[in-house]
C-alpha cells in the first residue's frame, strides 16, 4: 500500500521543470515587458493550450470550463472513489510576478508526474483558475466560484472598463455562460481541496522556514472615514478656534499603528488620506481617510474597528470636528480544514519541516502539530471559496523579503523542492486514511 517517494533526483528535476514553466508563462503577457494577463484575454488562452499539453503531458485527461479554468483529471483506482482538488490560479495583477498562482498550478501537475503509474484510492483534479485576482472586471474569485457553483446573474452581468459584461467575455473567448452551471462540483463528490501558493509576505523568512501551515485567511474590514471640521486662514485663525479635520485624521493613523502593535496578529493600516481643497495656507477642513484592519480571529477585528472609530470620534468631539463613517467591506474570517491541515502538519513534520525551537523529545501529538510553522494569510485565496464547499488547506512557501505583486517576487529553488516532497508526502497520508 502507498506509493514510493520519488528519489531527490526526480524531486529536483520536477521542481526545476516547475520553475522553467513558471518562467515560461510569465512571456505570455498583455503588456510588453511586463506579467500582465488578465481574465480570458489573449495570453490566458495561449497559457491555457501550454497547460493542456503539459496537463497530458503528465497523464491527466483535460478540459476547460465554461469560465476558462483548465482542469486536469487522473481518476483514481476504483470507479466512483471522490476528488482531491489541487489548484490556484492562472491571472494576474498588473506588472505581476511569476509565482503568484502559477507556481501552485505547476507544482500540481508535478507531483503527478512524480506519481508515475500509481494509482490513488482518489481523483486528482489539478485545477488552474482562470480569475482570481479582480483586476478585468473588479470582481475576484470568478474562477473558483465556478467550480463551487456560486456564479450568480449579478457576477455575469459585471462589465470591464470597455463595457464588457463577464458574460460577453465568455462568449468572445468561445465559451458558453449557459454551461457554468456544469462547471460546478458536487461536494459530495469532492475529498477535499489543496493550495500551494507563496506567502507574498515576510512571516516564513523572518522564521527562517521554507514552508508554512496556512490556519486561517485573515477577515477584514474596510471603513471609508469622513472628518469634517471648518477651513480657514491658517495665518488669522488662533489655533485654540480652529476645527482642524486633518489633526483629527493623523490621530487616527497613529492610534491605528499603536493598537495593531500591542494585539498580536491584528493589523491596520490607514492607506488614503485626502485633504478638500487642501492647499497650504487653508486649515483643513474636510478630510476623506479609509482605515483597513484585519485579523484571523472576528471578535478581535470587529472590537478593533468599533475601538477605533470610538476613539476618532471622541478625539473629534474634543476638536469640534465630526466624523461620518461608512462600512464598505466586511468580511468574515475563514479557517481552514481542521482535519486535512493536521494531515499537512505531519506531511511538513515527517519531511523535517519543523520549528526547531519548538521541539521536545517527549512529544504528544499536539505538540507534534504545534511544532511546524503555522501563520494566518493576510491576503485572499481561492482556497476562501472552496473552503465553504469543501475541506480546504494550504500550504505557503516562503517568499525572499516578502515581495508580491510586482515583478521582484522569488522564490528559492530548495523551497519549491521541499513543496513538492510535502504534497507527496500529503498524499500519500491521504491515501492511507481512504484506503482505512
Ligand atoms: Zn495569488
Amino acid at each position: 500500500m502507498g506509493f514510493e517517494a520519488p528519489s531527490s533526483a526526480t524531486i529536483l528535476a520536477l521542481s526545476q521543470q516547475a520553475l522553467e514553466r513558471c518562467d515560461n508563462l510569465a512571456l505570455h503577457s498583455e503588456e510588453p515587458g511586463k506579467i500582465t494577463r488578465t481574465f480570458l484575454s489573449k495570453p490566458a488562452r495561449e497559457v491555457q493550450a501550454k497547460l493542456e499539453t503539459w496537463m497530458k503531458e503528465s497523464g491527466l485527461s483535460t478540459r476547460v470550463d465554461a469560465v476558462g479554468n483548465v482542469i486536469g483529471r487522473l481518476e483514481g483506482n476504483s470507479p466512483g472513489a471522490k476528488t482531491l482538488l489541487i489548484g490556484s490560479h492562472i491571472d494576474t495583477v498588473p506588472n505581476a510576478g511569476r509565482y503568484d498562482g502559477i507556481l501552485g498550478v505547476m507544482l500540481g501537475i508535478a507531483a503527478v508526474r512524480a506519481l508515475g503509474a500509481h494509482k490513488l484510492p482518489f481523483a486528482l483534479e489539478i485545477i488552474a483558475f482562470s480569475e482570481e485576482e479582480g483586476v478585468r472586471f473588479n470582481v475576484p474569485f470568478i474562477g473558483s466560484k465556478a467550480v463551487v457553483g456560486s456564479v450568480d446573474r449579478a457576477l455575469l452581468e459585471k462589465t470591464d472598463a470597455l463595457g464588457t459584461s463577464v458574460a460577453q467575455a465568455i462568449v468572445d473567448y468561445g465559451l458558453n455562460p449557459n454551461d457554468i452551471p456544469s462547471a460546478a462540483h458536487k461536494p459530495s463528490d469532492v475529498l477535499g481541496y489543496l493550495e500551494v501558493h507563496i506567502e507574498q509576505g515576510p512571516i516564513l523568512e523572518s522564521r527562517q522556514a521554507p514552508l508554512g501551515l496556512v490556519e486561517a485567511i485573515v477577515g477584514q474590514s474596510r471603513v471609508n472615514l469622513e472628518f469634517r471640521g471648518q477651513a480657514a486662514h491658517a495665518g488669522t485663525t488662533p489655533m485654540n478656534l480652529r476645527k482642524d479635520a486633518l489633526v483629527v485624521a493623523a490621530t487616527l493613523v497613529l492610534e491605528a499603528e499603536r493598537m495593531a502593535k500591542t494585539i498580536p496578529g491584528l493589523v491596520a493600516t490607514v492607506g488614503t488620506l485626502e485633504v478638500e481643497d487642501g492647499a497650504g495656507n487653508i486649515v483643513p477642513g474636510r478630510v476623506r481617510a479609509s482605515l483597513d484592519v484585519r485579523h484571523s480571529d472576528d471578535a478581535i477585528r470587529e472590537r478593533a474597528v468599533a475601538d477605533l472609530l470610538d476613539f476618532t470620534w471622541h478625539t473629534g468631539q474634543k476638536r469640534k470636528v465630526n466624523l461620518d463613517h461608512q462600512i464598505k467591506l466586511e468580511q468574515r474570517a475563514v479557517p481552514m480544514d481542521g482535519l486535512l491541515t493536521e494531515f499537512l502538519a505531519d506531511a511538513l513534520e515527517d519531511c523535517g519541516f519543523k520549528n526547531k525551537s519548538n521541539l521536545s523529545t517527549l512529544q504528544t501529538s499536539f505538540e507534534k502539530v504545534a511544532s511546524v510553522h503555522r501563520l494566518s494569510s493576510g491576503a485572499g485565496h481561492d482556497a476562501m471559496i472552496l473552503a465553504g464547499f469543501t475541506k480546504a488547506t494550504m500550504l505557503f512557501i516562503r517568499s525572499p523579503r516578502g515581495v508580491s505583486h510586482h515583478p521582484d517576487e522569488a522564490v528559492i529553488p530548495s523551497d519549491v523542492r521541499a513543496a513538492l516532497t510535502v504534497m507527496l508526502e500529503f498524499l500519500k497520508k491521504l491515501e492511507r486514511w481512504q484506503a482505512n
